[in-house]
């Protein structure tokens, strides 16, 4: 489809998109929409020998063993190491199995089509901010490929609209840039997904909620996603427009090679698990239905407890990794900010320092805020709500002040106005080594414009400091308040002796005025006396 020279310019999609929005709905109201149109977006086609080198491949040339998965984990996440495990080993089964694939495929096209494999699709069972995300998050980066993530609910409550599953497809289409055979090996990752049971759920959600599972049955098995939305008109309009400009790659990606990793509270699962273990008398008692999920229990879960508490058999039977993450007590918490990699205090002491505020937590403190934080009942995420909570008008006063550290200790946590008040007045203090750059400068200034040296000692410098601190105001305005008319004498100093230079104390600071005329008089003596300026003492 070459373009000719007479041809008219190919519009854009949005163009496109435009014109024939305006004319449906001119026609026809909002009935009407675009499918079907042909074409593909801006995409690459890594399948072809010669982009077999290209960078999303690089990433699919999967070299890592379980225990490295797990070693890379361990630096993040702390606990979950049956998570860490099973998470580990399903990893480097899917993506091992994937790159054996590929390598037969161009040894034996016919063998590799033939070959059989079951997915090993992961279900994790766990309260929220225990790590699943984090878990997901980190194996994606480790090994370079994309990752999406939703909540189950986004599907349900909508009933599809707006909410297509498929679109978490096309999502790790855009995350992989493009990169179509860099997806079709990405993370799914669907949490909420026991808001899909149908036990005991209100309202409606038993409809869509099996009706989302069997959508993400499909993708699970392996289906062909279109890359482009069928049902959204400037897609398609982006599509026609690529294959016109011959930018097309492939227009479907295939989920075969698609990890999905979906997790859940399951709250009551643990009870329906104790019940049957009851009732075949295995010593787990009904009674102690209070007990989270733990991996002791967990051991016993079944596909038949799943379907109990209200899955598609067809369904839980595409997740056969099934693993738990465990309750984070406030010990683990401890642990979390003072051990994991993405510990949440490198990031306030990162933020303060952004201000020139060095932030020092003590342990005694941190014991504190984990006991506080559990009582969130929101896992690790609870650490967040506190130190947000506690420190969160530190953040907001301190930055620009004089004060240089803040120490997190238990009189912080336990007496945070008081504290507050006690780093505003530090705050409001302006420091020796301040008002020193300060002075310097106005002195630097002052000779320039001037022609002559004021020179402060020590204590003179620490009196501006004081003055300013108790004005309010800073060390560069107090200086130029105080000197204010001083250029007038000293250049008269200057003319009668011939001095440049003068030696300013604290006691010149405590009365600039007296200390300018005495030394004006003086000079007029030394005049009549004859004594070289220079020489004499002020
Ligand atoms: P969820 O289990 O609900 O998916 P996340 O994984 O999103 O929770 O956890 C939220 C945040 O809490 C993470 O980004 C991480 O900073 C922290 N976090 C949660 N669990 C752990 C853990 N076991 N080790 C270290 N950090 C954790």
């Amino acid at each position: 489809m070459s373009e000719k020279e007479n041809d008219p310019p190919v519009p854009t999609p949005d163009e496109i998109s435009q014109k024939l929005s305006d004319f449906l709905k001119e026609n026809f109201g909002g009935a009407v929409d675009f499918t079907a149109m042909p074409g593909a977006p801006e995409v690459h086609d890594n399948h072809t020998e010669e982009s077999e080198e290209e960078a999303g491949l690089d990433a699919l040339d999967f070299n890592y063993r379980p225990r490295d998965i797990k070693d890379h984990l361990d630096r993040f996440v702390i606990r979950q190491d049956e998570a860490k495990k099973a998470l580990s080993i399903a990893v480097c089964d899917h993506y091992n199995h994937a790159k054996y694939l590929r390598r037969l495929r161009e040894a034996d096209p016919e063998q590799a089509a033939s070959v059989e494999f079951a997915k090993q699709n992961v279900i994790v069972v766990g309260p929220t901010g225990v790590g699943k995300t984090y878990l997901v998050k980190h194996i994606a980066e480790l090994i370079g490929v994309p990752f999406v993530k939703a909540d189950a609910t986004k599907f349900s409550e909508t009933g599809y609209v707006g909410g297509d599953v498929d679109d978490l497809v096309r999502e790790l289409v855009q995350r992989a840039e493009g990169d179509v055979n860099l997806a079709e090996h990405g993370i799914i990752y669907i949490d909420e997904i026991d808001k899909l049971a149908s036990q005991g759920n209100s309202m409606g959600r038993d409809v869509s909620g099996r009706g989302v599972q069997t959508a993400l049955l499909k993708l699970m098995e392996e289906t062909e996603v279109p890359v482009r939305n069928p049902m959204d008109i400037q897609s398609q309009m982006q599509a026609a427009f690529d294959l016109k400009s011959g930018k097309a790659g492939p227009r479907t990606v295939n989920t075969r090679h698609i990890l999905f990793i979906v997790s859940g509270a399951f709250s009551g699962l643990e009870k329906v698990v104790r019940k049957r273990l009851s009732e075949n008398s295995i010593g787990f008692g009904a009674n102690a239905s209070e007990i989270p999920m733990d991996n002791e229990l967990f051991r016993h879960v079944n596909t038949q407890d799943f379907i109990d508490y209200g899955f598609e058999a067809e369904f839980i039977g595409r997740l056969p990794i099934r693993v738990v993450c465990e309750h984070l007590e406030a010990g683990d918490l401890l642990e979390i900010m003072l051990n994991s990699e993405g510990s949440l205090l490198r990031q306030y002491e990162q933020e303060f320092a952004e201000y020139g505020i060095k932030a020092h937590f003590e342990q005694k403190a941190l014991k504190i805020i984990a006991d506080w934080a559990v009582e969130e009942k929101t896992g690790a995420r609870g650490l967040l709500t506190i130190c947000e909570r506690v420190l969160r008008d530190f953040k907001f006063e301190l930055p620009g002040t004089a004060v240089r550290e803040l120490n997190v200790n238990v009189d912080l946590l336990e007496n945070s106005k008081a504290i507050l008040e006690h780093y505003r007045e530090l705050g409001s203090q302006i420091s020796v080594e301040q008002a020193g750059e300060e002075v310097a400068l106005f002195a630097a200034e002052f000779e320039r414009q001037h022609g002559v040296s004021l020179v402060f000692d020590a204590a003179a410098v620490a009196a501006i400091g004081e003055k300013a601190s108790e004005k309010g105001a800073s060390t560069l305005q107090t200086c130029n308040l105080l000197f204010k008319d001083f250029q007038f004498g000293l250049k008269l100093i200057q003319k009668n002796t011939g001095r440049r230079e003068f030696n300013l104390t604290a006691d010149t600071i405590e009365n600039p005025d007296a200390f300018l005329s005495d030394i004006v008089v003086r000079s007029y003596r030394d005049v009549e006396s004859g004594v070289a300026s220079d020489q004499s003492d002020q």
